[in-house]
């Protein structure tokens, strides 16, 4: 089944939640306006769907592999990768000055989507080659922008992302790659990388790793990792590619999912040392990286979204396709499966799911642009602050909620959601890495709690609280059950929420494991109750529109009844999370280690 981009749900996000008027009002997003972005969006899902979304079930059946150091990637992978670089896709946000679009971040969000949705293997490459330019961006220095970042834009070199090895995983402080330096400026690599994602491929004339490691006067743990460029080539004084440099690629893995993306095992240094250069400074490595990690948990999060809008798609085609049983109303004989109730309930929580994750993420990538180009400081400083808490939520969440969706999906389809052909199976294996990779869902979780509620003492969190507050106030305003029911939904969900920042903020000293015990849960607790207030947004922005008499009545209603429903069906959760965070965490440390 082909994939067609949801691009009328996505500029009502645009328009409606993340204020796209008010993005393209921001000194230099000035080239964002409706008309672009329409033309932008329509391109680009274009691209996607007739490009990439086809080769989707082939590189699954027919991953990339590997042979003697060299990776060939899946079938079509490589024209679609040069005809994405050579119209420009891969600069959509990247400045104009290396060859990009110079778009907003909220413009490039739908734009990830897409190119995930269509095929998530695929648009890893990229994914990755954003967050190079984002560590460059961020730390490089002059000469080494002008060195890589047109040829990451273009296309011609792509990024890879080099943390994880055999021994460190979640815990980066274990590194233990070796970076010797050779006395002019440079520095020679020694260790392995395992996991790492495009490591080794056919795509690219070169590519770049950004790598994680130790110089020999490092201090122990996460103070003592720099940051450094290494690139498979290496590169003459005139920019042309030298010598091979000596970082390989020993094998690649065999996987549930995503399997055309190459999962390498690099070795740096096996025949002398790997050249690299030194990304801003020493010992300041894990500090770029996330900024980086920002952008690519975005970019996850993203992934989520784009996965679970596939599985959605499939599952609404294979319910009215699939004649079995009859009404429970009553027909002459069996009918489509949508008429099942029940086959209603997974397909609404599969879309009210999707569209509550990427309102929530669009929001974010706008308040990323407040936060760079706003001209009041105050605001810059709180967009920040609201795109930094909402990171991990977006990450987290919305990948977690994609392999429900993913699962739901094959539900669906009955036993042939279990067999391969019908693809709803790819969808769910694929989505299964997100709450991994990027940091597992428990390290965002941690993350929430420990550096986006905790450090500030809850106040980002409180501030987020009273923006949902205001949308309250504004549902109440409103008559119709609909709206009403959203806002009592949404006001229970908020004040178990509220309660437990409070619990989170309050007990973190005293009972740190218990604390952490409902991580997890809180992360949880806070994408339903924010992808909830999104939905509320939108159930009041639809209402709106329809008072104005203007545009697609049944697209509004359609917004009215799915927020009710996640209103309905998920922010009434939330009580139960809290309750599980506050009372239930003596359950989770209960058992000794020698009962297990
Ligand atoms: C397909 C694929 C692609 C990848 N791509 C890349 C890449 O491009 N570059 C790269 O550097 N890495 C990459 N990775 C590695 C990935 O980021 C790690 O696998 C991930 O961070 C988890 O680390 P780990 O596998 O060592 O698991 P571990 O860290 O061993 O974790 C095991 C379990 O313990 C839990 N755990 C560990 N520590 C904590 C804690 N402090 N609090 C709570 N729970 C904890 C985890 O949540 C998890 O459930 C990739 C991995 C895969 C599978």
């Amino acid at each position: 089944m082909s994939y067609v981009a949801p691009i009328k749900d996505m500029l009502f996000v645009m328009n409606e939640l993340a204020g796209l008027n008010a993005v393209n009002a921001l000194p230099g997003c000035e080239d964002a306006t409706p008309e672009t972005v329409q033309a932008v969006l329509e391109e680009n899902a274009k691209f996607c769907s007739e490009v990439v979304a086809p080769l989707n079930v082939s590189g699954d059946r027919e991953p990339s592999a590997w042979q003697d150091g060299k990776v060939t990637t899946s079938k079509g992978f490589r024209e679609a990768f040069k005809a994405f670089g050579e119209a420009g896709w891969q600069g959509v946000q990247h400045p104009a000055e290396f060859g990009g679009q110079g778009l907003p971040k909220l413009v490039a969000t739908p734009c990830i989507e897409m190119l995930n949705s269509a095929n998530l293997s695929f648009a890893l490459c990229p994914l990755l080659t954003d967050g190079a330019i984002e560590a460059l961006m961020t730390a490089g220095t002059e000469s080494q922008k002008q060195i890589y970042l047109e040829k990451f834009i273009s296309g011609k070199w792509t990024g890879t992302m080099n943390l994880t090895e055999p021994q460190a995983g979640s815990d980066l402080a274990l590194v233990r790659t070796r970076a010797v330096p050779q006395g002019d400026g440079t520095f020679r690599l020694f260790g392995t990388k395992i996991f790492i994602t495009f490591g080794e491929h056919d795509m690219a004339e070169n590519i770049v790793h950004l790598v994680l490691a130790r110089t020999p006067e490092a201090p122990e743990g996460v103070k003592g990792i720099s940051l450094f460029i290494v690139p498979k080539f290496l590169i003459n004084a005139d920019g042309n590619l030298g010598e091979r440099n000596d970082v390989h690629c020993v094998s690649i893995e065999h996987k549930l999912g995503i399997k055309a993306s190459p999962t390498a095992v690099l070795q740096f240094g096996d025949h002398g040392g790997a050249l690299g250069t030194l990304v801003g400074e020493e010992n300041r490595g894990l500090e770029y990286m996330f900024i980086m990690m920002n952008a690519a948990r975005f970019a996850v999060g993203m992934q989520g979204v784009a996965i679970a809008e596939r599985a959605y798609q499939k599952a609404v085609q294979y319910a009215k396709d699939r004649v079995q049983s009859r009404d429970l109303a009553g027909s002459a004989g069996a009918v489509p499966i949508i008429h099942q109730p029940d086959v209603r309930r997974m397909l609404m929580s599969m879309r009210s799911q999707t569209e509550a994750a990427r309102a929530l993420a669009y929001v974010t990538a706008a308040a990323l642009d407040a936060a760079h180009h706003h001209p009041d400081q105050s605001t810059r400083k709180a967009n920040q602050a609201f795109y930094e808490f909402m990171v991990p939520i977006v990450k987290g969440w919305s990948t977690e909620m994609s392999i429900d969706v993913a699962s739901t999906g094959v539900q669906v389809h009955g036993g042939m959601g279990f067999i391969e052909e019908t693809g709803a199976a790819q969808y769910y294996r694929d989505a299964r890495i997100l709450t991994i990779y990027e940091g597992t869902t428990a390290i965002q979780a941690n993350d929430l709690v420990g550096r986006k509620t905790v450090r500030d003492g809850g106040a980002t969190a409180r501030a987020i609280l009273a923006q949902v507050r205001r949308t309250e106030q504004e549902l109440e305003a409103q008559t119709g059950g609909d709206l009403a029911a959203i806002r009592n939904q949404l006001a229970a969900a908020s004040r178990a929420l509220e309660q437990v920042v409070e619990y989170v903020v309050g007990n973190v000293k005293t009972d740190i494991k218990g604390v952490f015990a409902g991580s997890v849960p809180y992360l949880k607790l806070a994408g339903i109750v924010f992808g909830g207030w999104q939905m509320a947004r939108a159930a009041l922005a639809a209402q709106r529109l329809l008072d104005e008499g203007s545009g697609d009545a049944s697209f509004y209603r359609a917004k009215i009844a799915t927020a009710r429903f996640f209103a309905d069906h998920m922010l009434s959760q939330a009580t139960g999370y809290r309750a599980a965070i506050v009372e239930g965490s003596s359950g989770v440390m209960a058992l000794e280690e020698d009962q297990f």
